[in-house]
């Protein structure tokens, strides 16, 4: 038996390469790529066939303006794609929800004790 005391990774667009000590079971890496315009992308496994593209979003921004992923030329980006011969991976942009106390009606300046002392932590 032979045991794999390293692994190789690289990315396909800027060409960095890691040698890391094996790790057990799946897992992935990532790196800010350059080539992607700084974004966040995985490495892949030295050896495996496969293009990473970023997909711009096609959206209309709308209410998600300022909550999205830009890369550094500012464009909003949806994902970034692993392209492989068997299938795909994704990596999601999502825009991350918002909300204030005040939109749904709950005033902090209201609240009530029982609210206020949960997390006092004293007990008598
Ligand atoms: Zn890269």
């Amino acid at each position: 038996m032979i045991l794999n005391l390293f692994e190789n990774w690289f990315c396909p667009n800027c060409g960095k390469t890691e040698r890391i000590p094996a790790v057990a079971g799946p897992h992935a890496r990532f790196h800010t790529c350059s080539k992607l315009a700084m974004l966040t992308a995985p490495m892949l496994p030295e050896g495996t066939k496969a293009k990473v593209v970023a997909h711009e979003r096609e959206d209309y921004e709308g209410i998600d303006s300022g909550h999205l992923t830009l890369d550094a030329d500012g464009r909003p980006i949806m994902n970034v794609e692993t392209v492989r011969e068997d299938g795909n991976d994704l990596i999601v942009f999502a825009a991350t929800a918002t909300g204030s106390a005040e939109a749904i009606g709950i005033h902090p300046t209201h609240t009530t004790g029982a609210a206020t002392a949960a997390g006092s932590g004293t007990a008598n």
